[in-house]
């Protein structure tokens, strides 16, 4: 490419300069525009955590290029192929995106550039190890988590890239302007690459040693936080596999990461998994719908089940825009088989608070506890969400740091404060609410659902 005068690198979900194969190749061209698309069917959907995230690291990104970011509010196909037209580019560079929409997308950015010749480069992905490049022995995609991380393993990745340096952007191209940060109350992370990249030092210099022990512990804070910067590219898996080292720590890490390439490949090969379980036996499941049903999913998204650990989960989702994975797996386990409500409720709900909100991780994240997914848990295997508590959260740290109503509450009953007398709850946790439902008695009735729409014994 080095005849190219002038190349477009596109900016979608790789907001960083530095690992970043795409700009690398746009940067051999003597000019660059340096562009994003505020495109709405994007950001319709998007919670205003995830947008207000999305606005800083654009800010930053504004910054890094000397003011010269481009943004347009429009039809991709229509800003890509205008931004070209105005500036002459031969090429644009972008990293592909296999989500069902963005390959959509990118086919009709594509067609419209090929009717001025223009290139639609696309150069790496958001991922170690690129959605569609693993197979089985037999040449199927992988359904199952276990041998897709092996064959991972073993496949390998490319090491990280510099930042290209002397890049010449183009100025004065007509920008629509940053977009504005909305309003949150979520108590959210610092957005962008520089941030990122503290989190990952930060984690790989201390935590991660311990992460294969404290992962599972929502108390002990000992995840890397990094999906926020995961998720808009702020980091790239690469440069956190390229230092993590040997031990238990960062091989279970980097068993994580290997979740997040597995879910990305699924979701490309099969698209309708983002709106529907993948195990069709499960379709004809029970559900509960109507107003009874919507006061329950209501108490879950507020944070008022009566169930310690479910609320203090629900309420770190409202108040941070991220929830631990046990925790996370807890809270999903109680809406589908505690109070029979379609996982695709509690996914939207997710969807619109996570700051990580990513539709391939979430909604298999989903599908796996709601025992419809690829590799799913047995839908048999029912989670007790007391018995969870007292495991990962032993002495109450996590569900007292969020459910301060509960703070007083002493020793194990933390976990289901029914387990103190009538009149020592109404004492110490005068406003908590008692159990919306009972778990024995809902497991039962979830399997005896899971038996008529399957005919298993
Ligand atoms: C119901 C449900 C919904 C979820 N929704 C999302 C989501 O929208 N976005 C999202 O990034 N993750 C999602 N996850 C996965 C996981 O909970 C988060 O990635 C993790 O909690 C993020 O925190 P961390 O960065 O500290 O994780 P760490 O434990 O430090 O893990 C490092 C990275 O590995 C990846 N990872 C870890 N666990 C998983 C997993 N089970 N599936 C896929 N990737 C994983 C993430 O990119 C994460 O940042 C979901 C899990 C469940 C059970």
């Amino acid at each position: 490419m080095s005849s190219v005068s002038t190349a477009v690198m596109w900016f979608r979900r790789d907001l960083r300069m530095a690992d970043n194969p795409a700009l690398v190749e746009a940067a051999r061209a003597d000019r660059v525009v340096a562009l994003f698309v505020d495109d709405a069917h994007l950001r319709e959907p998007s919670g205003a955590n995830r947008r207000w995230f999305l606005a800083g690291c654009l800010a930053e990104l504004h910054d890094r290029t000397g003011g010269a970011l481009v943004v347009r509010r429009d039809e991709p196909e229509r800003a890509v192929r205008d931004v070209a037209r105005e500036v002459g580019a031969e090429v644009v560079c972008c990293a592909d995106d296999a989500g069902p929409y963005g390959t959509r997308r990118d086919d009709a950015v594509r067609a419209a550039l090929r009717e001025d010749d223009v290139d639609l480069q696309t150069v790496g992905t958001p991922y170690a190890v690129s959605p569609g490049t693993l197979r089985t022995k037999g040449g199927t995609p992988f359904k199952v988590f276990t041998p897709f991380s092996r064959a991972w393993r073993a496949h390998g990745w490319d090491e990280p890239v510099d930042a290209p340096r002397g890049v010449r952007w183009v100025e004065g191209v007509r920008s629509d302007g940053l977009p504005e940060a909305p309003a949150v109350t979520a108590d959210l992370p610092t957005p962008g690459e520089a941030a990122g990249r503290r989190r990952l030092a930060a984690f790989l210099d201390g935590d991660v040693r311990r992460y294969a022990d404290d992962r599972d512990r929502p108390g002990a804070d000992g995840t890397s936080r990094l999906s926020p910067y995961l998720k808009w590219g702020c980091v790239h898996p690469r440069q956190a596999l390229a230092r993590l080292g040997r031990g238990a720590g960062p091989e279970t890490f980097a068993t994580e990461l290997a979740w997040r390439d597995f879910y990305a490949d699924v979701l490309l090969h099969e698209p309708q998994s983002a709106r529907q379980g993948l195990d069709e036996r499960m379709a004809g499941m029970e559900l509960d719908t109507g107003p009874e049903a919507d006061a329950r999913l209501a108490a879950w998204c507020e944070g008022r089940t009566g169930v310690p650990i479910v609320d203090a989960g629900m309420r770190q989702l409202v108040g941070a825009g991220w929830v631990h994975n046990r925790v996370r797996m807890i809270v999903a386990s109680y809406l589908v088989k505690d109070l029979h409500i379609d996982w695709t409720r509690g996914a939207r709900f997710f969807m619109e608070h996570l700051v990580d909100g990513d539709l391939a991780s979430n909604q298999h994240g989903w599908q796996w506890v709601a025992g419809t997914g690829t590799d799913a848990a047995p839908y048999f295997r029912v989670f007790n969400p007391v018995a969870q508590s007292e495991r990962f959260d032993p002495d109450g740290t996590y569900i007292r740091r969020w459910v301060p109503e509960l703070a007083d509450v002493p020793g194990k009953a933390i976990h289901d404060p029914t387990r103190l007398d009538g009149d020592l709850f109404a004492a110490t946790a005068p406003d908590y609410p008692r159990p919306i439902v009972d778990h024995a008695m809902e497991r039962d009735e979830a399997l005896r659902r899971w038996r008529a729409a399957t005919g298993r014994a």
